[in-house]
């Protein structure tokens, strides 16, 4: 690539080297590529400028034209404030900085018109914008069209010039300098033609510089277009490669203890679905190839019981099985219906965590490596070095968003011969242009049909106001014979207070549910692995009927007796959570309940959160409103794998474009697997250079 994109950002006339100094440090901004793909995040036309009085009923962000009439500092430490009053003719409006307050001071000269874009507040009557988006207006120039961008700055920015008007200005200079060789093709010319898209370089340019919306958003499409293909020719070439080059175990047979455990242990009847993943995954163990795959369900949709039948058919093979959950509490559960479920099957089963050590320790690692130990299941203890089999052919591990890519390569290095087949299975479902991104490289099977007689959970939401009588209900359905879970919010940033209100709540659940009527069980994240598993078996063996926790029983706990969910500070809680959190209800024959429990203020984000969970329960629905909701930036999973961040792509909005993208990356890949044809040299030239980092993650998932 041509080192014109590598220089520095003060080779621009016009930035100084304060001026770099800052790109770099609030911006990440280093070179003319940063500065060319830092692209706009919005576009103002000049010509739609609001006036304050209509300002204050619009619900939207507005553009603003004025004057500052007067200004002063207001407050002390760190209330300290700049107020000042800004004037257009129509009205007046308080704007607001408490950020930088003495260096905005000195900064706007009152008198001389200003442009600003930002969102009214109403604070008791009075009408104010804090933070505005603000920029000196330049009279006398006349502007063309009616698309301006506007490119992300900061107050330290705006202080130094580096408005948005002053990045446009830096970005005028470097396209003066930028000749489209600089910028070549990386498309191949089919694809080109095929979805109409302008080159490389006219793509850039017109985002920075649009003409027209259409032409905007056509460019624009081309380089989100380019970002989501690249990274899905990627992942597919990864794919097809591990399927042409790894080979895998071969399981082809469907032995005893299947056969056994299908006709004689197994609790129900498979539902289609479970049947249907069974086989894809048979198909896939018995390929030669090995195994990658993603199995997604909803919670509830049984999981477990596809993991166990695929890990019997390893036994079958004469193979070892490692089954992986993301805390104790679950891979004891695991541990315990398991071995129930085996019972007077010929085949042993062994737990291993963190708290098992010593003697006890010494005796699994001994039987595992002996090949006594068939299936073994646990927390992320089963990876580590010390542990070994001796011949792994299968590692499933649960709750994959819980653990990082480098766990589950970690998978890979047990098994000496080849590496054994992988099962990763989701808790919750992953909306598809997430799972295309972040799993994009595995199958996927998805349990889309929950066991029979299953009813829905009922959900509503209470505040304190209906305290006494969420606490009737409760009494009333534990005299029917059911059991209760109370979920307290973790406060990340204290551990202590976190307990002090987990204390709090149990407190008050004593006064309300006396001894010796009810009892009540308390799990919490800092307890000893005994007491918290011994805690858990009295709940599940109903020697109490009330299991107060924090969300360290969030994923996976199965007591079909519980039939009510109270989440205190609901609120608090991100929506996978919530829904997590309330499927472990609704598990049995009974009508289950959850209660969100909340404050009387809620914000706009966090009343939208609760009324997606009260409205339905299907997880499918429920993470693509997370992922809108949220963005893809914080939905569980993306953070770990970290390998994307797309500069023009968003996860949200671009479903359709993502589907093209895989759709011709696959397409091209069936074709010319290695990208050796000619008129794929530039894609494999532009791989090679630009997402070599990616390269390395993607070959380990
Ligand atoms: P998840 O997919 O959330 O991990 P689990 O595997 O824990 O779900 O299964 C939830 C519950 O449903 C368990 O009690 C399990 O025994 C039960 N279950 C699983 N499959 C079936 C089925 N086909 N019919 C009836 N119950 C089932
Ligand atoms: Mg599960």
């Amino acid at each position: 690539m041509g080192h014109f994109l590598q220089r520095a950002v003060e080779d621009i006339t016009g930035v100084s080297p304060a001026k770099g100094e800052l790109l770099r440090k609030e911006l990440g901004i280093h070179n003319f590529g940063d500065l060319l793909w830092d692209l706009p995040f919005r576009y103002i036309d000049k010509s739609a400028i609001s006036t304050i009085r209509e300002a204050k009923s619009a619900t939207e962000a507005v553009q603003l034209k004025g004057i500052f009439t007067d200004k002063h500092i207001e407050g002390n430490g760190h209330k300290k404030r700049l107020v000042a009053t800004f004037e257009d003719g129509s009205g007046t409006l308080e704007i607001l900085w408490f950020q930088r307050a003495r260096d905005i001071d000195k900064w706007i000269v009152p008198g001389k018109p200003y442009l600003i874009y930002g969102k009214l507040q109403d604070y008791r009557g009075k009408f104010n914008i804090v933070h505005p988006e603000i920029e000196e207006l330049t009279l006398n120039k006349t502007v063309t069209t009616g698309l301006e961008p506007v490119y992300h700055s900061t107050e330290k920015l705006v202080l130094r010039g580096l408005d948005s008007k002053g990045r446009r200005k830096i970005i005028k200079q470097l396209f003066s300098q930028l000749r489209p060789e600089e910028l070549p093709e990386n498309l191949p010319e089919s694809i080109i033609s095929k979805l109409r898209f302008f080159s490389r370089y006219e793509a850039i340019k017109r985002v920075h510089f649009p003409t027209s919306p259409e032409q905007l958003t056509a460019a624009k499409n081309r380089l989100k277009f380019e970002e989501l293909f690249f990274l899905q020719l990627l992942l597919l070439r990864s794919k097809i490669k591990r399927e042409t080059t790894i080979k895998g175990f071969i399981f082809g047979e469907v032995g005893e203890l299947f056969n056994t455990f299908y006709a004689k242990h197994l609790p129900f009847t498979l539902t289609n679905a479970q049947k249907r993943v069974i086989k894809e995954i048979r198909q896939d163990m018995g390929s030669g190839h090995q195994m990658n795959r993603l199995l997604q369900g909803d919670v509830g949709s049984g999981k477990t019981i596809v993991a166990l039948m695929c890990m019997l058919l390893a036994a079958d093979n004469g193979f070892q099985s490692v089954l992986m959950a993301p805390t104790e509490v679950l891979a004891q559960q695991h541990f315990i219906s398991i071995s129930e479920l085996l019972d007077g099957l010929d085949i042993k089963v062994a737990f291993l965590s963190g708290s098992i050590t010593g003697a006890p320790r010494t005796e699994i690692l001994e039987s595992l490596k002996s090949g006594e130990t068939t299936i073994l299941l646990g927390t992320h203890a089963v990876i580590q070095e010390w542990v070994e089999f001796k011949n792994l052919g299968l590692a499933i591990t649960d709750e994959q968003h819980r653990f990082g890519v480098a766990q589950r390569a970690q998978m890979w290095t047990k098994s000496p011969v080849h590496p054994p087949h992988v099962l990763v299975m989701t808790a919750t479902p992953i909306p598809r242009t997430l799972a295309l991104t972040i799993y994009g490289d595995l199958e996927v099977s998805i349990l889309d049909e929950l066991p029979p007689g299953r009813k829905p959970v009922v959900t509503t939401q209470r505040s304190e106001a209906h305290r006494s009588k969420v606490n009737s209900f409760v009494q009333e359905q534990i005299r029917l014979g059911r059991q209760v879970y109370v979920i307290f919010p973790l406060i990340e940033e204290s551990a202590k207070l976190d307990l002090e209100n987990l204390q709090d709540g149990y407190e008050r659940l004593l006064a309300v549910f006396p001894r010796p009527d009810y009892q009540i069980s308390v799990v919490h994240g800092r307890m000893k692995a005994g007491i918290k598993n011994e805690e858990m078996e009295r709940f599940k063996d109903h020697k109490t009927q009330i299991m107060v926790s924090t969300t360290v029983i969030e994923v996976g706990v199965n007591v079909p007796n519980a039939t009510v969910m109270i989440i205190e500070n609901a609120e608090r809680f991100g929506l996978a959570q919530l829904h997590q959190l309330r499927g472990r209800v609704g598990r049995g024959a009974d009508q289950s309940y959850c209660i969100l429990m909340t404050s009387y203020k809620l914000s706009k984000t966090a009343r939208e959160r609760l009324d997606v969970i009260c409205r339905t329960n299907d997880g499918f629905e429920i993470a693509e409103a997370d992922l809108k909701l949220r963005g893809p930036g914080d939905i569980a999973g993306t953070k770990q794998s970290g390998a994307f961040e797309f500069k023009a792509a968003n996860l949200v909005e671009d479903q359709a474009i993502l589907k093209t993208a895989r759709l011709m990356a696959e397409d091209i890949l069936q074709r010319d697997a290695e990208l050796m044809m000619k008129e794929h040299y530039t894609l494999r030239q532009f791989l090679q250079t630009e997402y070599k980092y990616k390269q390395d993650w993607s070959r380990i998932s």
